[in-house]
């Protein structure tokens, strides 16, 4: 006989306390059983075969099925299409329920979609919740009942809609016991899915009181450790936003803001999905990029003869990570003084940076490229110079990634600032008003 069971089905939420499916499915009436999906459909597009996001999250995954296996139970780890996985376990198991955490990305919308029809048409009820943000699609909007496209504005809004209820943790741990008991099979490991492991370190999933008392003196500063390097946690959910943001809420007003920029950014994606392809503002797509690859490569590689767009690159390309402040920077430099197109960055980004959030790194490039939501003015470019006087006075940054930068073996500037600044600004005006004259 099948045994009747519920599953949770972890996806970017990949941790056991303080989770909202998780802690729902427990106290519903079936044993529970965790399962994880290596998705064929997402990994396959990967062309990295070292991609560290592979690493943590089987670590996570790793850590996760061990701490179950001390309760006995365990994490079904499978590795496939999901309708494919789901058509097999309803063979295996009389499934009674299935919980999850809402997914607000356009595949994650598209694959949910797909597999609550596939369950239903089996009888079975899936169940979601939101989990990965604060507040989700339409839980902050304008007294008007529209969507926010202004950050001050929503962050307002959202700060007085904001009280303990939202930040209340689940308590999962004392329902443990309605796991469903189970010796789990060994897990997958990377090569078997043809990916390469490595051993790589990985920030912490936590963050000093300290860091985030001090945080906005130091976190302008890319030379210092003044930012939380949380970015990848709450990623994947190896942190929880509750957790987070009470202790933001706590201590440093700054700190919070910028969580409410994530929740901004992912209410963006989601309510304008255009978003993914192309400009908030439509105008902007008129601009004629001069695309060059030949820069593009030298801005990738950290060869463009800026030091601090440089160090930027070569501290993503080295660390998978990138100083908030020199993001700004590089980006800037890429859509403006080079004029390439900011999805040529994007998608750069997306393939290296170990935080890589589709609607942040989205909103991020529209911003510097200033075709956003929220956008910096066009005609406000950004001088390295004068970025690298303010933030890396010591020059500190810059030495640490580009030590030879006073060599004469140092590329020369790419592009004289002066020129690219007037040649940006000429190109986007163009743009704007070809569009507005039709
Ligand atoms: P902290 O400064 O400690 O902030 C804490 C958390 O708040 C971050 O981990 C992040 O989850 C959130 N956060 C902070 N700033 C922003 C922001 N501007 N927008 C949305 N969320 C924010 N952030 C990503 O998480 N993923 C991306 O792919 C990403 N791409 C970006 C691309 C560009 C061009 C720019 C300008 C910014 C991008 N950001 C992105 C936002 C920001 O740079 C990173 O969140 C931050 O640098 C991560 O470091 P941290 O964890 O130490 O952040």
């Amino acid at each position: 006989m099948r045994n009747k069971v519920s599953f949770i089905w972890l996806r970017r939420d990949l941790r056991l306390e303080d989770n909202a499916a998780l802690y729902h499915a427990l106290k519903g009436e079936y044993p529970v059983i965790p399962l994880f999906i290596f998705d064929k459909n997402i990994l396959d597009k990967l062309e990295d075969k070292t991609d560290q996001r592979l690493s943590f999250i089987h670590q996570q995954v790793r850590s996760i099925s061990a701490i179950l296996k001390e309760k006995s139970s365990g994490l079904l780890v499978k590795y496939g299409s999901p309708d494919q996985i789901w058509n097999e376990l309803s063979e295996e198991f009389d499934i009674q329920s299935v919980f999850t955490n809402h997914d607000y990305e356009p595949y994650a919308i598209k694959r949910d979609i797909e597999i609550g029809t596939l369950l239903k048409n089996k009888g079975i009820i899936i169940h979601s919740f939101k989990d990965q943000c604060i507040f989700e699609k339409n839980e902050v909007l304008t007294d008007a009942g529209k969507p926010y496209t202004i950050f001050t504005p929503y962050a307002k809004k959202w700060k007085w809609k904001l009280n303990d209820f939202y930040l209340k943790p689940y308590p999962t741990g004392s329902y443990f016991n309605h796991l469903f008991q189970f010796e789990s099979p060994g897990l997958i490991s990377l090569e078997e899915m043809g990916f390469k492991a490595s051993e790589f370190d990985f920030p912490i999933n936590q963050v000093a009181d300290e860091l985030i008392q001090k945080y906005s003196d130091q976190r302008d500063f890319p030379s210092i450790k003044g930012t939380s390097r949380l970015g990848i946690h709450l990623r994947f959910g190896t942190i929880s936003i509750r957790q987070l943001a009470r202790k933001a809420l706590e201590t440093n007003e700054t700190f919070l803001n910028e969580l409410i920029w994530r929740d901004f950014y992912m209410q963006i994606l989601w309510h304008y999905p255009k978003v993914q392809n192309g400009a908030f503002k439509p105008a902007y797509d008129n601009i004629k990029w001069r695309n060059n690859e030949i820069e593009f490569q030298a801005w990738c590689e950290g060869k463009t003869g800026y030091p601090i767009v440089d160090a930027g690159m070569r501290e993503l390309n080295a660390t998978g990570f990138m100083h908030n402040r020199v993001r700004m920077v590089v980006a800037s430099f890429l859509t403006k003084h080079l004029l390439i197109d900011w999805r040529w960055g994007e998608a750069y980004f997306a393939q290296k940076l170990l935080d890589y959030d589709l609607s942040a790194n989205n909103g991020g490039w529209q911003w510097a490229a200033g075709c956003g939501t929220d956008a910096a003015p066009y005609f406000r470019v950004f001088n390295p110079t004068l970025q690298t006087q303010k933030f890396d006075a010591k020059l500190e940054y810059v030495k640490k990634w580009v030590p030879e930068f006073l060599d004469f073996g140092y590329p020369k500037p790419i592009v004289n600032h002066e020129f690219a600044r007037n040649r940006c600004l000429e190109t986007y005006k163009k743009a704007l008003d070809e569009y507005l004259n039709g």
